[in-house]
């Protein structure tokens, strides 16, 4: 091994990008000690969430590793958008099969690049040898009780995404040369493999929501199984009207099947989807004109469970009048 990894540590992680990313004065102790040391302002609560990226099957065996760092810092990050909270700092535990510094070098500068643009400080990690594996914990705060969390959604509220949907699966779709569509322009590739690599975790509309939002979370699994979430934690019921569910003019590329279908199911979209209590619409114009691309997709119902109108009705995703049924009667 060329480096030990005290050396590694220093040359590529106790730097100046990655441990002053952000003009912090919460932390009072930062890498190098047993552990680091966060303080935190009055009335605020701490909000932290840990994820994990393994090769193959958070993303492509073949991949950039700038791009990389920048992922796995950035789908760390939603999670703190979802909560409504604000970046604190992060801790990286990196599992590495080889030292390979160019590969370092590059993972390092996709988080540096990650970490100030969601202004979030690295004040720790770990860094073992074995598979490749990245683990992020990130921290954040939020006025204590104003936390978005899953389970506040009521009948009559509206439902809202934050942004286009089915991107993340287009973006898969380029990064892994897939066959694409005939005309798709560099310029739409390009902009989908940057929603895949370089998700923008949505934490100033998050913090917009403090207060106002029911309910919500971001959407990493697909629409539906994340609308499910908010509907179990919630007991309530989520109506979904397809012909309104955004999407990106890159998206419009593929047929009409399959950009429903990715804007449904696909993963990877790291938007927020929240419930708005219905005296609170007039919200969704301010916010559009403050630039947030936020979208009426739906109600909240007394009931149970995500319907789905693909223009015959509402019907659960379930059964004989579901979603399949559109699928059949479309193909
Ligand atoms: P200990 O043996 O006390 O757990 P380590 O030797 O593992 O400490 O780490 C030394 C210091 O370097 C600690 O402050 C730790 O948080 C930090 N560190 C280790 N790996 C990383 C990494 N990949 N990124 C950032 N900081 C790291
Ligand atoms: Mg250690």
């Amino acid at each position: 091994m060329a480096l030990d990894e005290f050396a590694l540590i220093g040359r590529y992680f106790r730097t100046a990008q990655l441990e002053r990313a952000a003009d912090s004065s919460a932390v009072a102790l930062g890498i190098g000690d047993d552990a680091a040391l966060l303080q935190l302002a009055s009335g605020q609560q701490l909000v932290i969430s840990t994820d994990s990226l393994l090769a193959g099957v958070h993303f492509p065996e073949r991949y950039p590793p700038a791009e990389l760092g920048y992922r796995a810092l950035a789908v760390a990050v939603s999670d703190l958008a979802a909560m409504a909270a604000t970046p604190l700092a992060f801790t990286l535990a990196l599992s590495l099969p080889a030292v390979d510094e160019p590969w370092l070098q590059a993972f390092s500068r996709g988080l540096a690049i990650a970490a100030r643009d969601f202004a979030i400080n690295l004040i720790g990690g770990d860094t073992t040898r074995g598979s490749l594996n990245l683990g992020v914990t990130v921290l954040g705060q939020v006025p204590a009780g104003q936390a978005l969390t899953r389970d506040g959604a009521c009948g009559g509220d509206l439902l809202c995404v934050g942004g286009p949907l089915g991107d993340g699966a287009a973006g898969l779709a380029v990064v892994q040369g897939n066959a694409l569509p005939e005309g798709l322009s560099m310029a739409k590739q390009d902009y989908l493999q940057q929603r895949f690599w370089r998700p923008q975790p949505q934490l100033a509309l998050g913090q917009l929501l403090r207060g106002v939002a029911s309910a919500g979370l971001d959407i990493s699994d697909g629409l539906l199984a994340d609308a499910e979430h908010i509907a179990s934690a919630s007991g309530v019921a989520l109506h979904i009207d397809a012909a309104r569910l955004p999407a990106s003019e890159a998206l419009t590329g593929w047929p009409e099947l399959q950009q429903l279908e990715w804007m449904l199911r696909g993963g990877d979209d790291y938007v927020l989807l929240f419930t708005l209590p219905a005296g609170a619409k007039h919200r969704v114009a301010q916010w559009r004109a403050a630039g947030h691309a936020v979208s009426i997709i739906g109600s909240v119902h007394a009931g149970s469970g995500v319907l789905l109108d693909v223009g015959n009705g509402y019907a659960p995703l379930t059964g004989a009048r579901g979603y399949q049924h559109f699928r059949s009667s479309d193909d």
